[in-house]
């Protein structure tokens, strides 16, 4: 396989100036645009003409330049045709699975993926006759073995979330394409780290509210795929992107665009930072799991799967064994440690820890949790890259040992 490097790629494609030649790009903030001649308009409406051909634009909820030049650059980034910017990742993963499923339509998911999508695909589709069946994301025969004739779509998670476990990629690209059906991967726990489309993925979905962003302060999606299906999100009859409304504003497209430059070294900070803190835990005998380390059941395929030089991703657990332990721990680690915030989400600066099966997994039964490997006492660990490592080590350590964890 051809090497591919995300940081390279979004280096090589063409920057945006602003319109007075500002080294940021101007902001295109207005929600409808004008045509110079009248028969201009209906050759807009009928795909005559458009934001590719002449840069003509409608309508803001339709294309945006500002949205565009965003798009441009993920899909650079991903190695993709195409993308469309969404108003929150579950935007994204909603409207992609809708176009490509109908009524009576069937998927096959991961069922170690985000609570939010895990309600989707399990809660709320099933009132549109689309059923999902869970599998064991590290085991590719589950997935197969769970194919019917009316299996649309193949959905995982590149390191799953919360229990990290790592999907084999290429060998679902490969399932997929031989039964004819779509794989789609969330990639928000490994951008730059993961190159989802690289490795035979169809469509790569991102929450830009996590790493991509990294400051916490907005709510934001995309969906990376061929042109094809952008236009088809995007039709004027049956786009689900265009119809559901789900758009992305072009102010917040902009504050991410001033991030994504940044994008790659602070993967490779929260990395580097998740790797030493996992290997301190792991050498006090702390019950640790992350990707980077050997003993953590994937590790082989994880480093299989990376682009090399950006890190093992920046999220960690611990597993308490009880939530009433987790707690404590939690309540330590902000309260006497300063080590990070009790709070749910991630890639932000600071460390963001939340227990799992109580918070952001809440959406899946507990039996459920059960069986994709949640303990209720599982500590979800979002590695920020604020203070001296050294501090942050010492920190952990002094709080793991006083709840009794080692
Ligand atoms: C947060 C998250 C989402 C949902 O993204 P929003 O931007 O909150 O809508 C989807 N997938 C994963 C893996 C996430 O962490």
């Amino acid at each position: 396989m051809k090497h591919f490097d995300p940081e390279r790629a979004l280096v090589a494609t063409r920057r945006e100036f602003g319109e007075h030649g500002g080294v940021a790009p101007s902001v295109e903030r207005s929600a409808t645009f004008t045509v110079l001649e009248p028969h201009e308009m209906p050759e807009i409406f009928s795909g005559l003409r458009g934001p590719e051909k002449d840069g003509c634009f409608l309508y803001s909820r339709h294309f945006n330049p500002t949205v565009d030049v965003l798009a441009r650059y993920l899909a650079a980034m991903e190695g993709t045709e195409f993308a469309a910017c969404t108003a929150s990742g579950m935007a994204a993963i909603s409207c992609t699975l809708l176009q490509l499923c109908r009524h009576g339509d069937h998927i096959v998911s991961s069922n170690t993926i985000y609570g939010g999508a895990h309600a989707l695909l399990g809660d709320l589709l099933p009132d549109m006759c689309i059923e999902t069946t869970f599998v064991e994301p590290s085991d590719t025969s589950a997935f197969e073995a769970a194919i019917r004739p009316n299996t649309k779509v193949i959905y995982t998670e590149v390191v799953g979330n919360p229990t990290l476990k790592v999907a084999d990629i290429p060998a679902l690209a490969e399932l997929a394409h031989q039964r004819g059906l779509t794989l789609v991967v969330d990639n928000t726990f490994t951008p730059m780290v993961v190159s989802p489309a690289q490795l035979g993925a169809d469509i790569v979905v991102y929450s830009m509210t996590k790493f991509i962003n990294g400051a916490s302060d907005l709510i934001a999606g995309a969906v990376c795929a061929s042109r094809d299906f952008i236009y088809r999100l995007m039709d004027l009859h049956t786009g689900r992107l265009m119809l559901l409304g789900a758009t992305m504003d072009p102010r917040v497209a902009f504050d991410l665009m001033q991030r994504l430059p940044h994008l790659a070294i602070r993967m490779r900070e929260h990395g580097g930072r998740a790797m030493a803190l996992a290997e301190r835990l792991s050498d006090l005998g702390a019950p640790v799991s992350y990707p980077g380390l050997p003993s953590h059941p994937h590790h082989k395929r994880m480093t299989e799967l990376m682009n090399p030089g950006y890190g093992y991703g920046g999220m960690l657990t611990l597993d308490c064994g009880t939530t009433e332990k987790a707690e404590k721990l939690l309540s330590v680690l902000q309260n006497k440690e300063q080590f990070g915030l009790i709070a749910v989400s991630l890639g932000y600066f600071d460390t963001l820890i939340s227990c799992s099966g109580s918070s952001t997994s809440s959406e899946i039964p507990p039996e459920d949790q059960a069986q994709m490997g949640l303990s209720a006492g599982l500590l979800r660990i979002a590695v920020g890259y604020t203070g001296a490592l050294e501090d942050r080590v010492a920190q952990i350590e002094r709080a793991v040992k006083a709840v009794g964890l080692v």
